[in-house]
């Protein structure tokens, strides 16, 4: 077998080394967050000193660095997106999900083309301009096989109202062959993320009890694959709470030295999802490995040190409190307005949901918020649209040129959505966050926004550089 036929290339041996081998070291931990200042990112050896941290000095330092570092990178900037759930049918065993098969009280949904317009223009509606599409692994030869995931994401790039459309389609779908990754490229996607749940393999085998999924290395080649068939923006995940958070995190590490190896460029993003309480199963009340939320909140700010240019995603699993916490230390992308069961933004939330939600607020809910804190809301698909991803993407994001184009981008994107959607009180406040950006950024940055401000202002839409 070849490399990318199994995940050789993560040695739990070497993580259980480094994991192990790393003691307490006041000076090696000192001396990792003055490197991470450099924003050159980390190795394993540095994750692993920060997994170490424990006085709450030492967690205040890294919380620091974290919130500088990520200012630096993302300025005040924050993506919004919603997941877009076309079916919940699923021929798995994964033991923390409601739509394991084995489900029989779960209605089961899979969308037909009209449904996923329906929903699309509720969320086009709500302001949205960014999806992530997400399915069980059912998509069967009754119902058009996996034609049908690509019909469904034509069908959500065709509709258009009167104030806009989607811009950019991410997907979380499970794993495909190359040819069908190409078949997803073709369709126009942005990023496609796979969470790997765990790659902690023992851990692997005992919550993935039957169908596809239980094969560790079909999913953990599955990014191969998919950076095979051309998809350059891929998206990596833990499902926080089968196994040791540190074990996970220094996983994580050499999985994206791996893909940086082969393909000369990781993963475009990182999310951090914990497991919440699903139907029909135990596990998820009491997960083996729970993550309390000081430790969530210091895996955040590991992963935006030690890949600083790598999005970190934050859905709406967690609380609005826990959210509001853990913005500053790396997050740059967020949902908002989540439903989790198919048809469930024309139709309403219903039992037919993969977990339970932390957080309930609407779109504009979060806006609102986030631009009172200093945030700007950004709806930006501008680099994907314009072909910077992959390499390309990491080549203006290293040297900082690219806060030239997210900067103005963010602001313009705002704008737009303050007009269009925006409830009075949020327009208010969000006006006065756009100001305070504009008086803060570079000359050529601001002279950028107020260029592109005035024509969305002016009427135009869908500005961006
Ligand atoms: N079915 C595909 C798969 O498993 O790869 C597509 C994604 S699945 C619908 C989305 C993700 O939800 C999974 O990868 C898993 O990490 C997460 N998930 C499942 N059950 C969960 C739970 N109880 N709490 C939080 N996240 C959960
Ligand atoms: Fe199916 Fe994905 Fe849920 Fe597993 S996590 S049961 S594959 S939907």
């Amino acid at each position: 077998m070849t490399q990318q036929q199994t995940g050789d290339w993560l040695n739990a041996g070497a993580v259980d080394d480094i994991l192990h081998g790393a003691v307490r070291d006041d000076g090696r931990i000192r001396a990792v967050l003055q490197k991470a200042r450099e924003l050159k990112g980390l190795d394993m050896a540095d994750v692993a000193a920060l997994c170490q941290i424990s006085a709450p000095e030492q967690i205040e330092e890294l919380f620091a660095t974290a919130r500088s570092v990520k200012e630096q990178i993302y300025g005040h900037r924050m993506v919004l997106f919603a997941p877009l759930y076309i079916s919940n049918v699923c021929g798995n065993e994964c033991t923390y999900c409601a739509f394991r098969a084995s489900n029989k009280a779960l209605p089961r949904t899979a969308l037909v083309m009209d449904g996923i317009k329906r929903d699309t223009a509720e969320l086009i509606r709500q302001g949205h301009k960014r999806l992530l599409l997400v399915a069980g692994e059912g998509y069967s030869a009754a119902n058009g096989g996996f034609q049908y995931v690509l019909d469904a994401i034509a069908a959500v790039y065709d509709v258009t109202d009167a104030t806009g459309n989607i811009r950019r389609l991410n997907v979380n779908l499970a794993p495909l062959e190359v040819e069908e990754f190409r078949q997803l490229k073709q369709a126009g996607i942005g990023t496609y993320q796979l969470f790997q749940e765990t790659y902690h393999r023992p851990t692997y085998a005992t919550v993935h009890t039957a169908g596809r999924k239980r094969d560790y290395d079909w999913r953990a080649t599955a990014l191969d694959r998919a950076m095979h068939a051309g998809i350059d923006d891929v998206g990596m995940g833990v499902l926080f709470g089968l196994h040791d958070w540190r074990f996970e995190l220094l996983s994580l590490m050499q999985h994206i030295a791996h893909l940086e190896e082969v393909f000369g460029v990781g993963c475009h993003t990182i999310s951090v999802p914990r497991i919440e309480p699903a139907d029909h199963s135990d596990l998820s009340l009491a997960p083996p490995a729970a993550v309390s939320d000081l430790d969530f909140k210091k895996i955040i700010a590991i992963l935006r040190l030690a890949v600083p240019y790598t999005g970190l995603i934050l859905s709406t699993r967690e609380s609005a409190a826990i959210r509001r916490e853990c913005y500053a230390l790396g997050v740059s992308q967020i949902s908002a307005g989540s439903r989790t069961n198919p048809g469930g933004y024309s139709e309403g939330e219903n039992t037919a949901g993969q977990f339970q939600l932390g957080d309930h607020r609407s779109l504009d809910e979060v806006v609102h918020e986030l631009s009172a804190m200093g945030f700007i809301p950004s709806f930006c698909t501008a680099c994907y649209r314009l072909g910077r991803t992959g390499q390309d993407f990491m080549d203006l994001a290293k040297p900082g040129l690219i806060k030239l184009k997210c900067d103005p981008n963010a602001v313009t994107t705002f704008q737009e959505y303050l007009i269009d959607y925006a409830s009075e009180s949020a327009r208010c406040d969000g006006e006065k966050a756009i100001d305070c950006e504009l008086s803060g950024m570079s000359a050529k940055a601001r002279k950028t926004s107020e260029r592109m401000l005035a024509r969305i202002r002016d009427g135009r839409r869908d500005v961006y550089c």
